[in-house]
């Protein structure tokens, strides 16, 4: 995957890695992972993650792991471990050999917190979940021992036993690390280690009732898959100490935990939770709307794996966090598209135009397949008396700087001829323009005129008895404002009502048997993507994004 034309943006964690390699820290390994919690679908702040965690590992030779962090029964489903695996492997990395759970490591994660015990650094706890809540302290105020931390060792792993052969009920009690209560850091006073709970997990099934929390597996996962450079997102910061702590009170191989900022986007949210309410409330339809910010959503909507890794190299990494513009994506999507996409003519609103002075019958005349790309070749479109223009395409009092067709007015047909409006056909009783009647000069074929005249507009068009029916999807931003997941109101407040239009477009017949999944240009309209459930005799295209960048724009302000 030739990825070097990409201008490479500031990554530290690069800089650390090659620091490592030069010194040897790893013995020359470069193993990292994307630890996904299989309780949704991924989106493109995981795509970041993914891009770094495996793009890494590529560039330096070594090896990423796809970790399923399932250690929660409660919130994870089978059908999220395929979307996963299937969205990591459409990006483009190589997972053959490196999926893993860290369900699969309870055995061994129980044995490390009965060594834990029995150094007497973990204790099992009865106190109340919300008796903990109150006895951990404030940021301000230190917490407050519990009445059963000085348990002996025997006692507690006898205790640690039984919870985990089912005596006890979810709740009554949790295993905790003996740390420091009056710790600064509030992720070290005394953080639990195991709850009980008695529930089915979706791979160990009934084997276990006791499940560890997040802290303890995940550095423990990390060691056991020999990790060298334990990347996450910037939260986990004030949960290092306890991640180092952990390993170093079991002495097993320690990799190094590195924090980066998180992608945030514009016009969209990234927490699963609400993405999850979009779903389940039908505000969209499915993970994989094309409005969604999850990468089956993004597919759908006919955005590349190239695009996306150019977004996650471009944006860097840093360790501050910042909102990336929506525009810029797009920038990628399209530059990638501009380069690869076909182009064909569709309409979308179409308005009739009869060329009088046509002979009635069809010629076929020769279209460039993709102008960026000379190999691409031609192909033959249908050209008859009867057409299909875009409807913004006719003005009959043109505006200023309209140059579109008027009346009297010449304009070229793409690949055609140049026309020139003779008349206007109206619907006697509400005034709206039925369709309008042309000329032609056939001495303009292919589309310039010998006697050098000029016109100032080039308009795409379909032949009306040759064209296709096609049903399109026209998205908007999904929310009306920039940062939903963070203002005033809930989120769904600002939902955009117009994120989504339907039209039924008439487009040129060489896209008969399209399959799903191409993706096209509409020439003059922008991108498309046949959809997922495209049929030959139901034509369905989604949007990919406008042929307008408002990038570049953005950039020349700066
Ligand atoms: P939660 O933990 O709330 O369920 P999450 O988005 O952190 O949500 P995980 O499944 O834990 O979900 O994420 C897997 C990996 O992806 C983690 O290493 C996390 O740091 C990274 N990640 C998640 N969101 C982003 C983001 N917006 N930008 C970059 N990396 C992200
Ligand atoms: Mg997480």
């Amino acid at each position: 995957m030739p990825d070097d034309s990409i201008k490479k943006a500031p990554n530290f964690i690069r800089n650390i890695i090659r620091k490592d390699l030069e010194t040897n820290k790893w013995d020359g390994r470069v193993q990292t992972r994307f630890p996904p919690e299989p309780n949704g679908y991924l989106h493109i702040g995981h795509a970041k993650a993914i891009c770094l965690n495996f793009g890494l590992a590529r560039e330096f030779n070594g090896s990423c792991n796809l970790r399923f962090d399932d250690t929660n029964p409660l919130k994870e489903e089978e059908e999220y471990i395929h979307s996963i695996i299937e969205d990591v492997k459409w990006l483009g990395f190589d997972i053959e050999g490196h999926v893993f759970y860290a369900s699969d490591y309870f055995q061994q994660m129980y044995d490390y917190a009965v060594e834990l015990i029995q150094k007497g650094l973990a204790y099992v706890d009865d106190l109340t979940a919300d008796e903990i809540r109150e006895y951990r302290g404030t940021l301000t105020e230190p917490g407050k021992e519990s009445p059963f931390r000085n348990r002996s060792a025997e006692e507690n792993l006898d205790l640690f036993i039984r919870m985990k052969n089912g005596e006890f009920p979810d709740g009554s009690k949790v295993l905790r690390a003996k740390i420091d209560m009056s710790s600064g850091n509030i992720n070290m006073r005394d953080p639990v280690m195991y709850r009980v709970l008695h529930a089915s997990h979706h791979r160990s099934g009934d084997q276990w009732c006791v499940y560890p929390m997040y802290d303890w597996a995940h550095g423990l996962e990390d060691s056991i898959e020999h990790i060298t450079h334990s990347i996450c997102t910037l939260e986990f910061e004030d949960h290092r100490p306890l991640y180092d702590w952990y390993l170093d009170a079991l002495k097993i191989h320690h990799p190094q935990q590195i924090e980066f900022a998180r992608l945030n986007l514009t016009y969209t949210i990234m927490s699963k939770r609400k993405l999850l309410q979009l779903v389940r409330e039908g505000h969209v339809n499915g993970w994989d709307d094309p409005r969604m910010p999850t990468i089956s959503g993004m597919r759908r909507r006919g955005y590349t794996p190239e695009a996306i890794r150019s977004l996650a190299e471009r944006i860097g990494v840093a360790k501050r966090d910042s909102m990336v513009d929506m525009a810029l994506l797009e920038f990628c999507v399209r530059e990638d598209l501009n380069k690869n996409a076909p182009r064909y003519m569709g309409v979308l609103n179409p308005l009739k135009v009869i060329i009088i002075n046509y002979p009635d019958h069809c010629e076929h005349l020769d279209c460039v397949n993709n102008p960026e790309n000379p190999e691409s070749g031609t192909r033959k479109v249908p050209f008859s008396r009867e057409i299909y223009i875009e409807r913004e395409d006719f003005r009959e009092d043109p505006p200023k700087k309209f140059f579109r067709l008027a009346p009297g007015r010449e304009v070229r047909l793409r690949y055609a001829y140049f026309i020139k409006c003779v008349e206007v056909i109206k619907d006697k009783k509400t005034g709206e323009i039925q369709q309008i009647h042309c000329t032609y000069d056939p001495a303009t074929r292919g589309g310039d005129a010998p006697d050098g005249r000029k016109v100032k507009a080039t308009l795409h068009w379909v032949s009306v008895h040759h064209a296709l029916s096609a049903k399109i999807r026209l998205y908007d931003r999904l929310f009306t404002i920039p940062d939903p997941g963070n203002a005033e109101k809930d989120y769904l407040e600002y939902l955009n009502p117009g994120s989504l239009k339907t039209v039924e477009a008439r487009i040129e017949p060489s896209l008969q048997g399209i399959e799903p999944g191409t993706r096209i240009q509409f020439e003059r309209k922008g991108y498309f993507c046949v959809d997922s459930d495209s049929k030959d005799h139901r034509l369905i295209f989604n949007q990919t994004v406008t042929l307008r960048d408002t990038w570049a724009k953005l950039e020349q302000k700066k």
